[in-house]
């Protein structure tokens, strides 16, 4: 990531507009892109904000970032449905940016995000390091599972961000008294169980959230629909102050789902696609391949074979499937990973550049697909929702995924920001079809039967 912004250019600008710098080409197109950010513009952003949002190369807002932004920097409460790839993230990263600007002198954590999974909360962090990067002294921290709570603890203690983006439990856990917090005094509170964490008194802990404005969650529906995670967000979201911005975001979002959301806000502003069928991507294309569980993996290395491709996500239903697939095409010599670690039994196999065992391996492995290092990732329903890797143009659901919802969380990887992209299902079971018929019935589309020969116009970008 730092690479990727090193190779962009420096930009400067006066208060009527821009200013050129250096000469020929490279400042012809640095002052396009700042008139092309002019979008942005009316939104009246601080210029660091500014200047990050030009030199991440965004030219125009998108839709949900024009509907949401205006809004969220009034400080109103957002409920955001649309659709996945739009840029969901940086209408809340972009909105608190403006909102704490002023405020970064000012001690504790202002701003918690909240996402299902470290790999989610890793890269919301560098959304914010990215678009606030010119922001001095912002302070920007994540804490999730995998990776050592004593660290999170001192990066609290010592140097307290002001943007903290997290998992529920890690967030949680770091809110109860821990190893180097002050101890509470003998009594009853020795006997408060795991996991009670309200009582706590704010200097009991390393986490104390009694100076946060705004609290958000992303990828909504999935905390809250799961039982343990929304309790946690519960537990969290109580510790708050009652006066806060709160905004939740989503590709997709039941009635009900809506409905718990909403509790937690005071009249939010609501956005929501006009109609499912506005949810399916544009610039995807979709087929479906019948055949039987025993001819998949013959298909999927015909694809590989024959069809171009940047960068490739594989779905499977279960961790050891995807160990079992990212093998197979590994020994056929496939640039292929998977983002699970593979069981230490196993880790004999372990191929070089693959970082294996330990949990936090995870993260690293996102980043070396991030980053290009592997061109095929295979992988479980945790990379179906929120990962954003720009160069994905083709998803292959080599299992279906158990629901409606799942398949768009899933193609959307592929697709992103407008862009082409292909995605293929294997269809093998009653069941299989059956999601594949709900898919089709619910966003009004028709996926056909994968042909012989995809035209690569089709999905690859000019
Ligand atoms: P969503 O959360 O809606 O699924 P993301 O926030 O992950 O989508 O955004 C998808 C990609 O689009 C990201 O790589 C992001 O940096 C990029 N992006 C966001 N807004 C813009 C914009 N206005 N112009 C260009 N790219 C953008």
């Amino acid at each position: 990531m730092a690479g990727a912004e090193e190779e962009l250019p420096d930009f400067s600008e006066d208060a009527s507009g821009t200013k050129q710098e250096g000469n020929g080409e490279d400042s012809k197109a640095k002052t396009e892109a700042a008139i092309r950010a002019s979008g942005f513009r009316d939104f009246m952003l601080q210029e660091a904000i500014m200047k990050g949002i030009v030199e991440c190369g965004f030219e125009h807002p998108s839709e949900v970032q024009h509907a949401c932004i205006p809004q969220a920097i009034l400080g109103t409460d957002i409920l955001c449905q649309a659709k996945s790839g739009m840029g969901k993230t940086a209408v809340f990263v972009l909105s608190c940016l403006q909102l704490i600007a002023d405020k970064l002198s000012e001690k504790g954590v202002q701003v918690l995000v909240l996402g299902h999974t470290r790999e989610l909360a890793y890269q919301i962090q560098h959304e914010f390091l990215r678009l606030g990067k010119n922001m001095e002294g912002l302070k920007i921290g994540a804490a999730y599972g995998g990776t050592s709570m004593d660290k999170d603890r001192e990066m609290l203690k010592k140097n307290s961000p002001h943007i903290l983006i997290g998992t529920p439990g890690r967030v949680l856990a770091l809110m109860k008294p821990g190893k180097g917090a002050p101890k509470p005094k003998k009594g009853k509170k020795d006997e408060k169980k795991e996991g009670e964490a309200e009582a706590e008194k704010d200097e009991e802990s390393v986490l104390s959230l009694a100076h946060l404005s705004h609290f958000i969650v992303d990828e909504c529906d999935r905390v809250i629909d799961e039982l343990d995670m929304r309790k946690d967000v519960q537990k969290i979201f109580i510790q708050t102050p009652k006066k806060k911005q709160v905004m939740m975001f989503s590709a997709t979002m039941s009635d009900e789902t809506r409905g718990i959301c909403k509790k937690f806000m005071q009249v939010p502003h609501e956005i929501v696609v006009e109609s499912e069928k506005k949810l399916t991507l544009d610039g995807l294309m979709q087929y479906t391949a019948a055949l039987e569980e025993k001819q998949k993996n013959k298909k999927l290395i015909d694809m590989l074979d024959s069809l171009e491709f940047s960068q490739v996500v594989i779905f499977v239903s279960s961790v050891k499937r995807a160990l079992a697939l990212d093998g197979l095409l590994q020994e056929c010599k496939f640039p292929s990973m998977t983002l699970h670690a593979l069981p230490k039994e196993f880790a004999y196999k372990a191929k070089d550049g693959e970082s294996l065992g330990a949990e936090h391996g995870r993260i690293e492995r996102l980043q070396m697909f991030k980053d290009f290092r592997k061109r095929i990732l295979v992988t479980t329903d945790i990379f179906g929702r929120g990962m954003d890797v720009e160069k994905v143009n083709i998803v292959i659901n080599y299992d279906m995924p158990q629901d409606s919802d799942m398949y768009l969380h899933r193609v959307g990887r592929a697709g992103r920001f407008g862009t082409k992209g292909l995605a293929v299902s294997y269809v093998s079971s009653d069941k299989d079809k059956e999601v594949m018929k709900q898919v089709q019935d619910r966003f009004e589309v028709e996926i056909p039967q994968m042909p012989a020969q995809v035209d690569t116009a089709l999905y690859l970008n000019a």
